[in-house]
C-alpha cells in the first residue's frame, strides 16, 4: 500500500512519509544541540517505537545507546488504565545517563506516565520524553514531552509502527482505517 493507491483498507493519509521524515530530521537537529557533548541513550517503547526509533537515530549525528522496553498496559476495550507490566525490561542501567524515552504517540498518558516514574527510579543524570504523535487527551496530563513530532485529532492511526490488530505497523506513512476493517 502507498499513498498514492490506498487500497481498501486505509480511509485518508494523515501524515505522509516525507513529512515524518522531515520532521525528524527537524526534531533531530535540536536533539544533537540539547545533548551536545552529553552521551545520550534512547529507549524505545516496543512494538510501536520501532520505526520511529530507527529513523531518528539514524537523523542524529552523534553516537548514541539504544535499549528497548515491552510494556503492556491493561485496560478495558480501547482505552488504557495506567496499570502496566514490564514483559521486556531494559539491559542497560540507567544509573547516570541521559534518557531520552522514545514513543510512537501518546492517548491518555497513562502508560508514559507509569513508564517514567518507574525509569525515575533508575537515577538517570536526566529523562525526557519524544513521541512521534500526540492526541489531544495527552495535552491534559501532567507529563513533560519535549519533544513532539505532531498533533493529531483524536482518531484511531495506524502506519509508521502504530497496529490495528498487529497489522499496518509496516505502512511509512500514517493514516486512518476505512470502517469495514473494523467491522
Ligand atoms: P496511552 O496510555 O497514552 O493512552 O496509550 C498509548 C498507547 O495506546 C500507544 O502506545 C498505542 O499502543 C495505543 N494507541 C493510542 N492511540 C492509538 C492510535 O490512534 N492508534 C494505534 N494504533 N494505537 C494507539
Ligand atoms: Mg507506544
Ligand atoms: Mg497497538
Amino acid at each position: 500500500m502507498n499513498e498514492g493507491d490506498l487500497g481498501s483498507d486505509l480511509d485518508r493519509v494523515l501524515i505522509t512519509e516525507a513529512e515524518i521524515q522531515a520532521k525528524l530530521h527537524e526534531l533531530a537537529k535540536q536533539i544533537d544541540a540539547d545533548y551536545a557533548g552529553q552521551d545520550l541513550l534512547l529507549i524505545g517503547v516496543l512494538k510501536g517505537a520501532v520505526m520511529v526509533m530507527a529513523d531518528l537515530a539514524r537523523a542524529l549525528s552523534s553516537p548514541v545507546e539504544m535499549d528497548w522496553m515491552a510494556v503492556s498496559s491493561y485496560g478495558s476495550g480501547t482505552k488504557s488504565s495506567g496499570v502496566v507490566r514490564i514483559l521486556k525490561d531494559l539491559d542497560i542501567d540507567l544509573a547516570g545517563k541521559h534518557v531520552l524515552v522514545v514513543e510512537d504517540i501518546i492517548d491518555s498518558g497513562l502508560t508514559l506516565s507509569w513508564l517514567l516514574r518507574n525509569l525515575k527510579m533508575r537515577q538517570p543524570a536526566s529523562l525526557e520524553v519524544f513521541t512521534l504523535l500526540r492526541k489531544p487527551e495527552a495535552v491534559q496530563v501532567e507529563i513533560n514531552v519535549r519533544y513532539v513530532g505532531f498533533d493529531i485529532p483524536n482518531e484511531f492511526v495506524v502506519g509508521y509502527g502504530l497496529d490495528y490488530r498487529q497489522r499496518y505497523r509496516n505502512l511509512p506513512f500514517v493514516g486512518t482505517l476505512a470502517q469495514h476493517v473494523y467491522q
